[in-house]
């Protein structure tokens, strides 16, 4: 059960495929079989096979995913949780106290917000929202002495906007801070953050490293030993852990991770061609074009530059949503990074919450999670839909 093979010096794929579990010893099994066991058969008071006693604390199936996780990221100490949120509740109770100060991104993900303005500030922590497109902005937001926490996604959702990771690292600890970056939308495959200067890297493995929209899931990945300390202490002590059976699921998705991610990449610069010449498309948003303000900073530290793209509709917002109405290869739904396309209207759905607020997106946008069909089938789709 436990890993005995070293995998650190392999290629991305064998990590996937390989890293955190050898061929079950009794069986042969190549597969993590799923420990559906709460509890665990001691031989003798305290003698444990294998360091098991409950699976809060740990369970082979979850031990398994969290060493493939965490080669991956090229971190040393991998945490499964039940959900992303779950991840960042555990992460944020970990490092930071009542009185603490944490800079966030100005348009973070919707429930991370939420998670720092309506749950945390409760318990004494303070944010700053700031546009980490813009270090100097960042530098500005950050309380001497107080803030703990710089919290980082890049691209972000749904306008694609590229922080420099290695600037706000060093930034970070200047201030004898933590960088912290959820890496949900670009994937381990595309950029690795650790390898950057960041400290802990965070996922919602619900989206491209599940893959299949089939299971919600949550991911830590650090390299400091005392760190993973105290992540690990507070999954234990919180309890927001992932069960075996979402943890197969998601271990099954990581294992194709790298091609997936071509095929979106693949799937997503074709599509971006078609739009950009598209007459009823005002603009394209993807990291990827050479107008994007932050394509060179993408092309730094990003791989490709994923799957995800956003555009705006010419003829305002009824026409936008006309177009999610009429897609039919596209399915019209929140959430992203699985194998099928998905079409949203992020002012009316996604981001409805945040109208009026300085996080509100405009009208006529569409964001596009592109899947792994055929990409003439995608193509045509958003023509008819776009007719
Ligand atoms: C979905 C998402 C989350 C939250 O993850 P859940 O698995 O839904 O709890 C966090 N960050 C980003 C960027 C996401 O897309």
């Amino acid at each position: 059960m436990t890993e005995q093979h070293d995998w650190t010096q392999a290629g991305f794929e064998t990590k996937a495929i390989h890293a955190g579990y050898d061929p079950d010893p009794m069986t042969g099994a190549v597969n993590p079989p799923i420990y559906a066991s709460s509890t665990f058969k001691q031989d003798g008071v305290g003698g444990m096979r294998g360091g098991y006693e409950y699976s809060r604390s740990a369970n082979p199936t979850r031990t398994a995913l969290e060493g493939a996780l965490a080669a991956v990221e090229g971190g040393e100490h991998g945490f499964a949780f039940a959900s992303g949120l779950a991840a960042e509740d555990t992460l944020i109770r970990s490092v930071c106290r009542p009185g603490d100060h944490v800079v966030i991104p100005d348009d973070a993900y919707g429930g991370t917000y939420r998670l720092f303005d309506k749950v945390e500030k409760v318990w004494g922590l303070d944010h700053t929202p700031a546009a980490l497109t813009d270090v100097e902005a960042v530098r500005a937001a950050i309380v001497p002495g107080r803030t703990t926490m710089i919290w980082v996604e890049t691209p972000t959702n749904p306008m694609l906007n590229i922080a420099d990771i290695e600037a706000l690292a060093a930034l970070a600890h200047e201030h004898d801070a933590i960088l912290v970056v959820d890496n949900t939308f670009a994937s381990p495959y595309l950029q690795q953050p650790l390898a950057l200067g960041a400290d802990v890297v965070v996922h919602s493995t619900t989206k491209y490293v599940g893959g299949h929209s089939d299971v919600v899931g949550g991911a830590l990945v650090c390299r400091d030993a005392e760190l993973a300390e105290k992540i690990a202490f507070h999954q234990n002590s919180i309890g927001g852990v992932a069960g075996p059976f979402d943890v197969f699921l998601t271990h099954r998705g990581l294992k194709t991770l790298a091609v997936r991610m071509e095929r979106h990449c693949d799937n997503a610069e074709k599509i971006v061609e078609f739009l950009v010449n598209h007459p009823a498309v005002a603009e394209v948003i993807y990291p990827g074009l050479e107008s994007h303000p932050g394509h060179e900073i993408a092309k730094k530290q990003m791989k490709r530059f994923g799957g995800i793209i956003s555009f705006r509709v010419a003829a305002g917002e009824q026409a936008a949503l006309d177009v999610c109405a009429k897609a039919q290869v596209f399915t019209l739904g929140e959430s992203l990074g699985g194998v099928e396309s998905l079409i949203e209207h992020p002012g009316r759905m996604t981001h409805a919450s945040v109208a009026g607020t300085d996080l509100e997106v405009s009208a006529d946008l569409i964001r596009l999670s592109v899947g792994i069909e055929s990409v003439e089938d995608l193509i045509s789709d958003l023509e008819q839909a776009l007719a």
